[in-house]
Order: C-alpha cells, then structure tokens, then sequence
C-alpha cells in the first residue's frame, strides 16, 4: 500500500537530530516561552522574510489570535465583514466568526484559489478584511488582491497553513499581508511532532499585541493588560520545528519532483491535472505542492480504483463550510463552483520521503483508470 504521507518516515528522516533537540529541551529545565522558542521565531521570520514572527498554539489560533488584535487595536469591530474563500478549510472561517465577524464566502476560479474578480464583487460599506488562503501550497494571487486590498482600506491576512515556503516574484507566504497565520500541525510542509502555530507580520503594532495576546495578555509575570489566552508554542515542539525548518527547501524539492512526475506521466482523459485548473507554468515555481490535487467527474470511481491499486488518497475536502453542521444558517446558500469541486477533487500520495518508483505506481493506476472504481 502506497501511503499518502507517512508522517513516521517523514519524521525518521531526521530522527537523530530531533531526538538530540529533544534531550536538550529536557535536560535544559525550561518547556515553555524560553531559548528554543526565541530561535525558531528568528529563523521562521527570517524564513518567510518577514520582520516578526510569534509562535502560537495551532493555526487555528494564529489566525483567531490576529484579528482578535486588531479588534484590540481598533481597526475591527464586531460585525464588520471580512472576505474568505468558500473552499477552504473550515479554520478560516472559524477564526472570523469565533471573532464575532462576517464571513463573506467568495468562490475561487480554475486555480481552485480565491478569485481576485469575485473579491471585488464582494466588497460593501462593512468589508474590512480578506483572509486569502494559499490552498494545497499555491499562493494566491497575491498581486491582484494586494492592490483590491490597498484600493479598499482593507486588511489582509493570509492563511498560510498550506504554503511554507512558496513565493511569487521572489516574496514569499506570510510576508504578502499584514500578517500571515501558519499551522505546524504534523502532516503540513514544515509540521511539528504535535500542535503547533505561527503569525508573521512587518506590523510593529500588531507584532506586541499578538506576543502578548497569546500569553494570558501578560507583557510582564502577573500583570495582564489584555484579556489574552493560553496559546502557547512549547519549547519542545519549537525545537523539533527549529531542526526541521533546516529541511523545508529540501522537502519542497522533493514534493516537486513528485509533482513534475505526476504531471508529466498522468495521460487520462479522466482526469484533470493541476496545469489544467489555471495553475500556469509560471506560479508553478512558486507551488509548494503540500497537496497534488486532481479534479475528475467520476471521483468516487477513482479513489475507488486507487485503492484497489494499493495507493491511498484523501478528499481536500469533502464538505464545504458552508454545508457543515456547524453553519447551519448557511446551508442552504449556493456556491456552485465551490460545491462542484469538492465532488471532483482527490489529493494524491506526496511527500518529501515518496520514491520515484512509488511515484510510478500512483501514475500507471491513474493511467489504467477507465471510469469505473
Ligand atoms: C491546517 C489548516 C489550518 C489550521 O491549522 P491547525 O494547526 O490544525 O489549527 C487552517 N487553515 C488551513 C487552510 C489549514 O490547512
């Protein structure tokens, strides 16, 4: 059986090393908000090119942690609206209603990203923020929603959860908006062997909000200005992430050459390829392939035929926010392109560790798929 991602092989890879950091935490005395911290924020933001980086307890929280500050800081209020695609994750839009804010649902194009041209369409009188998700590790058309954004007054935040590490033109995730919520959650590109989060930003205002924020409101031990959390990045997984971000270019070498074979070897008129969604040769440099997700009417059939090939798949994902449970209110609202692509997608095995010969297998199954699962 072909995995989609073996976190075990993944994390073996640098098992000595992450076990030799771990032994230091431990002998060290010292497990939260200390040295092992201090050094992978300085590498994570010097990493994405951004002056600040502070790290938190999940990607959920890095997201809900900033606009929190910004409603601190005065530039949200509770009900204003903040724009986000409605084929995300649903942690991009919890972040925005857990705030007491409006979501604005708005379908992507064939990048299967945000569409900067339905963003515009959205904006009213109480727009006031964008969260762009960078989604299966191709960034957004950051360009395009940088200047609607700047036309608008409004802020951006982007949800880098998926995109360690890509770049457009040489600027990379997390250093496009104003801030930039990243997760380390163990199957993401740079992935802790726990939970674990970040925010980055270039905003001196908003970068002592947020390191407070996460730490109870507290600047100093017992006093407490804001009304923070508990949100803390603990010592051992900023170790294990400080020895993995060593990696990450690597990693993402690796995950691009699965990618190129898969998209040079899949001939199915079944299935359609990333280059044929609107991913152009172009922004392929910049994609970070955290996921390689192919598009097919008879989906089900050929996760189906996969399986029975011996190659695992997931579905990214297989409800949309707004049909979960969860929003209810939303349930009966319509977005067709959203909708029609989480019927058709179906993420293939990659990761830093799969072989080539892996890599061939996956592609003579998709190749021998006739419709039928
Ligand atoms: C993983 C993910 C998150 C949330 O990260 P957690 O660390 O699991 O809280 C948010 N947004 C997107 C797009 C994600 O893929």
């Amino acid at each position: 059986m072909i995995e989609f991602l073996s976190l075990k092989d993944v994390n073996a890879a640098h098992a000595v090393e992450l076990k030799a950091a771990c032994a230091r935490v431990i002998d060290s005395g010292w497990y939260i908000q200390g040295k092992e911290l201090e050094q992978f924020e300085t590498d994570f933001a010097a990493a994405c090119g951004s002056k600040y980086c502070f790290g938190v307890a999940n990607g959920l929280d890095a997201l809900t942690l900033t606009l929190r500050a910004w409603k601190i800081l005065g530039k949200l209020s509770v009900g204003d609206e903040v724009i986000v695609p409605a084929n995300t994750y649903i942690a991009s839009v919890l972040a925005i209603t857990e705030n007491g804010l409006t979501p604005i649902l708005v379908e992507p194009d064939e990048s299967l990203n945000i569409s900067p041209a339905l963003i515009k369409a959205a904006i009213g009188p109480k727009t006031k923020a964008i969260i762009p998700v960078h989604l299966y590790g191709q960034l957004a058309d950051m360009p395009a929603i940088m200047n609607i954004a700047k036309d608008h007054g409004l802020l951006v935040l982007e949800d880098s959860a998926q995109s360690h590490g890509a770049s457009f033109d040489g600027k990379k995730a997390g250093s496009w908006g104003d801030a930039a919520g990243f997760s380390f959650y163990p199957g993401k590109n740079l992935g802790a062997l726990g939970d674990a989060g970040a925010i980055t930003t270039n905003d001196d205002e908003l970068a002592q909000v947020v390191k407070v924020l996460r730490n109870y409101g507290s600047h100093e031990k017992y006093k407490n200005i804001y009304q923070g959390v508990n949100s803390r990045l603990d010592e051992i997984q900023a170790a294990m992430l400080t020895v993995k971000l060593k990696y990450l270019s690597e990693d993402i070498k690796s995950r691009r050459k699965i990618a190129e074979l898969y998209m040079r070897g899949i001939k199915n008129d079944l299935i359609r390829l990333p280059l044929d969604m609107g991913v152009s040769p172009l922004t392929l440099e910049s994609h970070v392939w955290h996921l390689f997700v192919v598009r097919s009417d008879k989906r089900d059939a050929l996760q189906k035929h996969l399986a029975a090939s011996g190659v695992q798949t997931l579905i990214h994902y297989p409800i949309p926010p707004h049909k979960q449970q969860a929003y209810k209110d939303w349930n009966s609202l319509s977005f067709p392109i959203t909708e029609k692509i989480h019927d058709q997608v179906l993420s293939l095995p990659i990761g830093p560790t799969m072989s080539v010969e892996d890599a061939a297998t996956v592609i003579s199954a998709c190749n021998s798929f006739n419709g039928n699962g």
